[in-house]
């Protein structure tokens, strides 16, 4: 028996849901827990198999710890919210659990997007024979597999990353977010960061721009330049990168909204006192907002999130472009979620998939670049996220 606990129902956990339990004999029991057990029941409720659910509540660890002695899982996935990771670990070091999450830990005060509180694990999960998988989603997680990809297959030393996220989908809002509002607009408006010659480098947020031009004929987009996970831990890990940057797209509705929800403080991670009561501005303002899980049927477009990268083989300068392109409705008629969940949700299953035929399962903290990513490659194929790389790409970054 391989059991699962997948944590978090929300758009992401809907979708890693429904593919591990589209996959009985690697997934042989899944439990579904979150918050709010209705909805874990309403996403178990269109699934063609038995899905058991329970109601946790993750900032707990004895809630976690008891909940993991009932179920007695493999592994637990964690796709509630980066705040719970932690507290997810040390759960799992207690009742001996592999652990996989999508986003890496976060304080609920400080906005910071850092490794060092995982990374901290590394020797607890080592000593308990565990392994904790960080960032097995899409951006991070495929873009850092397919890093490690192209630096074994096409390179001797890579030297230049750029990981390119653009969302050409539109869901006809003035503004909503594609994944939890409040990771997202934390995420957005933080400063941005990106790796020079050894070092971080610190620039406003959303400062520097330019225009993309998606292959197969996605668009052309904007992308900012933005901090993301994925460098921390990508620069650590392939240390001949001399320049690292990662750049999303944004339309300028979603610009202008974000600007001036800023300007009057409703993106304020602060509590504010209202008549007595003590409110967080963003977390209000994700009351407010369209809820991303919903977002599946209204959404039209293409993602399309990929790699350039540049480096040295056999003595010549090499440069190559690895990308997935993903269809908003096609995700819709498989699972019911648009693109965004549904590209975080495949590497998740994915991952824990790997984990659980024991291809990259050692004790210990790791990043996804650290493991072998031919067998995850083989898997986004098959389970519905096809790549593509090109030699010698007609792309023009800054
Ligand atoms: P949602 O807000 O849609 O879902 C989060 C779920 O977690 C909700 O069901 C929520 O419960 C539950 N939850 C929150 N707090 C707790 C808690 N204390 N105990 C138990 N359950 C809790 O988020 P998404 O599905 O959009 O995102 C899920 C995760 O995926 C996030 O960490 C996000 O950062 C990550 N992500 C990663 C991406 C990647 O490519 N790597 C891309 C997109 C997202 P309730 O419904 O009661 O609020």
């Amino acid at each position: 028996m391989s059991t699962v606990l997948i944590i978090g129902a929300g758009g992401v956990g809907q979708v890693v849901t429904r593919k591990c339990a589209s996959l009985p004999d690697v997934f042989s029991k899944i439990v579904l827990a979150s918050r709010t057990e209705e909805k874990c029941k309403a996403i178990a409720s269109q699934i063609d198999r038995t899905i058991e659910t329970a109601q946790v509540d993750a900032d707990n660890v004895s809630e976690l710890v008891a909940l993991f002695e009932k179920v007695k899982p493999f592994l637990v996935i964690n796709v509630a919210l980066p705040y719970q990771d932690l507290t997810i670990m040390d759960a799992c070091l207690k009742v001996g659990v592999h652990y996989l999450d999508t986003a890496n830990y976060e304080p609920i005060d400080t906005a910071k997007f850092e490794y060092h509180w995982q990374w901290a694990y590394q020797e607890k999960f080592e000593k308990a024979g565990l392994m904790a998988l960080l960032g097995s989603g899409f951006d991070p997680g495929a873009t850092n597999v397919f890093t490690a990809y192209v630096a074994k297959h096409y390179f001797d030393h890579i030297h230049t990353l750029d990981i390119i996220d653009v969302n050409g989908g539109d869901h006809g809002y003035p503004f909503a977010t594609n994944f939890n509002p409040e990771i997202n607009i934390r995420e957005v408006t933080a400063e941005c960061r990106h790796w020079q010659d050894g070092r971080f480098v610190t620039t406003p947020p959303m400062s520097l721009s330019q225009t993309f031009e998606c292959p197969e004929d996605v668009g052309v987009f904007n992308i900012y330049r933005m901090y993301h996970e994925e460098l921390e831990s990508l620069t650590k890990h392939f240390p001949t990168l001399r320049k690292a940057q990662f750049w999303m797209s944004f339309g300028d509705s979603y610009l202008k909204h974000l600007e001036v929800l800023g300007n009057v403080g409703m993106t304020g991670i602060e509590p504010v006192n209202y008549n007595g009561v003590d409110i967080v501005p963003i977390q209000f303002l994700k009351h407010l907002l369209p809820d991303p899980s919903t977002l599946g049927p209204r959404t039209h477009g293409k993602t399309c999130i990929g790699c350039v990268v540049t480096g040295i083989k056999n003595g010549n300068a090499q440069r190559v472009y690895i990308y997935n392109i993903k269809d908003h409705q096609d995700c819709y008629k498989e699972v019911q979620s648009q693109a965004v969940s549904y590209t975080t949700g495949v590497p998740a299953m994915v991952g824990a998939k790997m984990m659980l035929e024991g291809k990259w399962l050692k004790p210990g903290v790791w990043n996804m670049e650290q493991l072998d990513p031919d067998p995850f490659m083989h898997d986004l194929n098959v389970y519905g996220l096809p790549w593509k790389v090109v030699e010698d790409p007609d792309v023009n970054l800054v």
